[in-house]
């Protein structure tokens, strides 16, 4: 993989773009490529932008959203794009197996591929350039470094800063990880200047559910939690049965793995969701516990230091049983 730089100078000539994000994209995924979006259309590149899979509800507002191709659903329009494609930007995923159906077509076709992306252990051998830098808070502030860098900032208008402000604000968890560095606030003040309402970013994101997500988030936390004090571990469990019950859609269990943390003391929560096609699982700590080592180890996963996930293809209650019997594995690194 050559360093991003190496692509400033061809930048200038227009090239048939594609830019995917991984699978069950959030606001760091979808922002970071419709950022990436609205400056390639303004440097008049034809350019498509494909999820591998649906996408929450509460990305909808974003400028341009309504034009990315959801992959299940119009397989032949976005293969017939992916072959036609000179370049092809993968933002916010570190392997092809987190586009699920994508990565096979990804990895066959024959176009430049161009990662951008903040996860540990990256493919790079599946890329011709790219960066992959695990320091940053999120794939939205690599692309405006790279616009920065790439001598584009004139091109910054509001639809960029809303799209890269929703993946850089929900990334650092509303700018409270340690990940908000002097320079991502830096980033955000260069956004507000361009006009960007801040305020309604946060209503679009976080102010815009349906009466049953926030009932069925009080019964997760009354009913399917469970506390390991002598681990200082929680673990939230939500059988296929809860899902359909609250008519819970994608997007609707986002940020329920990080209640637990909120517990005195609880430095590792998880949350394991019968999905029905599969058991997806979510992992986030605070301080030292390392979860994408967590995540590798037990559940096909990976991610962050500090939040991963995983998946199994055991039962619900397995599934719970093998965390529960991990936890005593890991019971030096949880003290
Ligand atoms: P979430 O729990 O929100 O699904 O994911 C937390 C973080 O871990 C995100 O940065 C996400 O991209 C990453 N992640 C989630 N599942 C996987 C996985 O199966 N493999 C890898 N490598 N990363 C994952
Ligand atoms: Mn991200």
């Amino acid at each position: 993989m050559q360093p991003i730089t190496n692509i400033f100078t061809l930048l200038k000539v227009p090239k048939t773009t594609v830019i995917v994000m991984h699978q069950k994209p959030d606001a760091d995924a979808m922002g970071s490529s419709l950022g990436l979006y609205h400056l390639l259309q303004a440097m008049d590149y034809p350019v498509t932008v494909i999820s591998p899979t649906n996408w929450a509800d509460w990305l909808k507002w974003m400028k341009g959203a309504d034009k990315v191709i959801d992959y299940e659903l119009n397989t032949a329009r976005a293969n017939e794009a992916l072959e036609k494609a000179a370049w092809i930007f993968c933002l916010d995923f570190n392997t092809l197996m987190r586009t699920r159906k994508m990565a096979a077509p990804i990895a066959s076709s024959p176009a430049v591929r161009i990662l951008i992306d903040h996860h540990q252990q990256p493919q790079e051998e599946m890329f011709a350039y790219g960066i992959s830098d695990t320091s940053k808070s999120s794939t939205s502030e690599m692309i405006f470094d790279f616009i920065m860098a790439s001598g584009n900032g004139d091109k910054i208008h509001e639809d960029i800063a809303e799209c890269l402000y929703a993946g850089v604000m929900t990334d650092t968890g509303s700018f409270r990880f340690s990940s908000a560095t002097a320079s991502v606030h830096r980033m955000v003040a260069g956004l507000k200047d361009t006009g960007l309402d801040h305020s309604k970013i946060h209503e679009n994101l976080f102010d815009n559910f349906l009466e049953n997500r926030l009932r069925f988030t009080g019964h997760a936390l009354l009913n399917r939690l469970e506390v390991f004090y002598e681990y200082n571990t929680a673990l939230i469990c939500i059988p296929w049965k809860d899902l359909v019950k609250f008519q819970i859609r994608t997007g609707d269990t986002e940020g329920l793995v990080n209640f637990p943390l909120t517990i005195q003391g609880i430095k590792f929560a998880a949350l394991i969701i019968d999905r029905d096609e599969e058991i997806k699982c979510s992992f986030r700590s605070k301080g030292g516990f390392d979860v994408n080592r967590f995540a590798r180890q037990y559940f096909e996963g990976g991610g962050h230091i500090n939040a991963a996930g995983g998946r199994s293809s055991e039962t619900l209650e397995q599934t719970a049983q093998r965390f529960r019997a991990s936890l005593k594995e890991n019971a030096l690194q949880l003290q």
